[in-house]
């Protein structure tokens, strides 16, 4: 079908490496409302962040000036062994699909952790270490980003306790062992080690946890242990800062190659890979000079962006972290259990909500046996086997090939394929042998966890 005047992977050479990370807060026409302070309610200065953050991400996080932020080199030097990673032009799924669109992807799996996560992992141990630091802790849901922390940390010697949410540690078992094997120290959450966990605990014995309380309690660990600091895998804008290392290298390579893309996708859970895939691409859709479209992916079990307030909103279950405007559907919110993999969390990046609020993005919602059947196409024809969250993209994907194949259109497609699912075998298990069930939370499911959004001047 396709002539393959373009060679499968669009390479970059490692001079070619993103010498900055691009800050999209910096060229937002309108800045999202600033983070306040769950106390005062006035917006958080530094020493606000400074309490749980490193100093140099907490200046990252407030960063609304400099477009561009230099990459130290000792990081530059980390990510030369995973990076650039390829974008790969997926001929075979055209193929399988019969569709005149072209797809590529930006395959961010090809590492221990499985996931892009690595990327930021390796960028917040590093200024934890600049600072003297001797420890870190963190939530994980899913495990890739536990997974990528316990590298990054093991690199630059730092102790690391990470507080895993209880349904997915029991799905996936092999995770804790891969974190343990890099040192890490992995409880369960909620855990009986901290005092929101036991309450949480006494609250809902029979709870399997939800990544707003795993953050809680690794906060509260952070402040109680001397020398430590907290540090988050994605919802933070210094996260998504981090990850444009993704948006960058794809935009060189399609330029590179001469590809002007028509439709830009990836799954959100936090927002990080997201943000960090599209980063470079939104000042010319904020300037009206972009044809593509931009379009997030979120489960119809978690669905912050399309059903979700635009408020502030807590972080975590504990209520313990700045206010942050976002859509969320309540920090009370626990996802569905029958849930596979990440994308659980109750609300959305202050960045990619804007985006979302402003009309700059799309975004679309997909069940969870329908995004497993697009993983099956998938890894069936590209030769690996995809993580749940990014099948949510592969998903969207194929569904905008197939329109293409009615219209006869040439759409040029490019997904951020996130991760690996060698972990998630338990949910193919489920696929596979037909057990997985879809789940969609009810208005009134909704309601409930709305409540938890605090009744604050700002939300009237
Ligand atoms: C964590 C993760 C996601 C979702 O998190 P974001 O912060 O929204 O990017 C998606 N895919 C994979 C493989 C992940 O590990």
């Amino acid at each position: 079908m396709s002539e393959r005047k373009i060679p499968t992977k669009l390479l970059l050479e490692e001079k070619e490496l993103p010498q900055y990370w691009y800050n999209m807060n910096a060229v937002l026409p309108e800045k999202h409302d600033p983070p306040l302070h769950p106390g005062t309610l006035q917006p958080c200065k530094l020493e606000d962040f400074e309490g749980v953050f490193c100093t140099e991400l907490a200046k990252q996080e407030l960063n609304v000036t400099d477009e561009y932020i230099p990459i130290p080199e000792k990081i530059k030097d980390f990510y030369k062994m995973i990076r650039p990673s390829p974008l790969i032009r997926a001929y075979c799924l055209e193929e399988a699909l019969g569709t005149p669109a072209e797809i590529y992807y930006k395959f961010e799996g090809n590492n221990t952790s499985g996931s892009h996560k690595l990327n930021s992992a390796i960028a917040q141990a590093y200024y934890a270490k600049e600072q003297g630091l001797k420890a870190l802790t963190t939530e994980t849901g899913a495990g890739q980003w536990g997974t990528a922390l316990s590298m990054a940390c093991a690199f630059f010697g730092l102790d690391l306790t990470v507080y895993m949410v209880k349904c997915s540690a029991e799905q996936k078992p092999f995770r804790k062992t891969v974190m343990e094997t890099y040192g890490a120290k992995v409880y369960k959450s909620p855990s009986e080690t901290t005092e929101v966990g036991k309450r949480i605990l006494q609250e809902n014995p029979n709870t399997t946890g939800s990544l707003g309380c795993a953050v809680s309690e690794a906060l509260e660990a952070a402040v109680k242990t001397p020398n430590c600091k907290y540090v988050l895998g994605s919802v933070l804008d210094h996260v998504i800062l981090h990850q444009s290392i993704i948006g960058q290298e794809t935009k060189f390579a399609l330029e590179k190659y001469g590809i002007e893309p028509d439709l830009l996708v990836s799954c959100i859970g936090g927002g990080s890979n997201f943000g960090g895939f599209v980063a470079p691409f939104i000042k010319d859709k904020i300037n009206g000079k972009a044809k593509y479209e931009i379009r997030a992916v979120e489960p119809k079990s978690c669905p912050s962006l399309t059903r979700g307030k635009y408020a502030y909103d807590f972080g975590d279950t504990g209520k313990m972290t700045p206010l942050l405007k976002m859509y969320t559907l309540g920090s009370g919110f626990v996802p569905s259990p029958n849930h596979a993999g990440g994308l659980r969390y109750h609300a959305m990046n202050p960045i990619v909500s804007k985006l979302y609020h402003d009309g700059y993005i799309n975004c679309t919602s997909v069940e969870q046996t329908s995004v497993f059947e697009a993983a099956v196409k998938f890894a069936k024809t590209e030769g690996i086997l995809p993580a749940p969250e990014s099948s949510h993209s592969i998903k969207v994907v194929i569904d905008e090939a197939l329109k293409c194949k009615k219209t006869g259109e040439k759409k040029k497609i490019v997904f951020c394929l996130t991760g690996t699912g060698y972990f998630d075998l338990n949910a193919y298990a489920q696929y596979n042998n037909k057990t997985m069930t879809d789940y969609i939370p009810t208005d009134e499911d909704l309601e409930k966890s709305f409540a938890t959004i605090p009744d604050i001047p700002q939300n009237k």
